[in-house]
């Protein structure tokens, strides 16, 4: 399928399961994953009138997205990997949303920066609700203070929480969990959801998938 048939077939999905859920198509943002694609199927999906993108390293973004993002204007860009403090300006000239906030020194650094360019940015954290020693994202258990934290102190725009479910276990459990974190602590958006679960993904709430090779076909590495 092209790229184009598969956009209308995902947001067939959305719409099919939004309805069953008694919620709208418009509450979800489906985020096309463009990492590691190459710049000819970015192009094809902006073609198709798409305008919201992810990326996970910001070096790639750059070089996926600098010389477009002019073009386009309504273009979203959001960063769904890691974020190192030390690109921490970088991402914040090109990103218009970060789901990976994880830990205070980034939150800290990164609630600095902002308020030197005097801006703001929605922000996710990310949550490692299987526990996982080489995931990133905050423990269930850390995440009332990390959250204090985040607001108060280093006066973050924090609207909602991120997770990636671990590859054995069954990601509706996760979904679910996290969707209780976010109702716990009265945050309304969740981004969860990838090509293989966002069908899942979206009866348990979320609002912004995640979706990469389902659009694109698979990646280079
Ligand atoms: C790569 C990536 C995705 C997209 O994965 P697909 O399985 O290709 O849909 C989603 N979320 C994150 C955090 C990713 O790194």
């Amino acid at each position: 399928m092209s790229i184009a048939e598969n956009f209308k077939s995902i947001k067939s999905d959305i719409v099919g399961l939004t309805a069953k859920s008694g919620r709208q198509a418009s509450d979800i943002d489906l985020i096309a994953v463009s990492k590691r694609q190459p710049q000819e199927k970015l192009q094809e999906a902006l073609e198709t009138g798409h305008r919201i993108f992810g990326e996970n390293r910001v070096q790639e973004a750059q070089k996926h997205w600098s010389a477009l993002k002019p073009n386009y204007p309504d273009l979203e860009l959001h960063l769904i990997g890691p974020l190192q403090t030390n690109k921490i300006k970088d991402a914040l000239a090109l990103f218009d949303a970060i789901h990976t906030v994880d830990r205070e020194k980034l939150a800290r650094k990164l609630g600095h920066e902002l308020e030197n360019q005097g801006k703001s940015i929605p922000c996710f954290i990310q949550v490692n609700t299987g526990e996982e020693p080489q995931k990133s994202g905050i423990t269930p258990k850390d995440l009332p203070d990390f959250l204090k934290f985040c607001r108060v102190e280093a006066k973050l725009d924090i609207i909602g929480l991120m997770c990636i479910p671990p590859i054995d276990d069954p990601p509706a459990v996760h979904f679910a969990f996290l969707q209780k974190l976010a109702r716990e602590h009265n945050l309304k958006q969740l981004s969860m959801g990838m090509s293989s679960d966002y069908q899942k993904a979206i009866p348990l709430g979320a609002t912004h998938i995640r979706v990469g090779t389902a659009l694109f076909g698979e990646r280079a590495d």
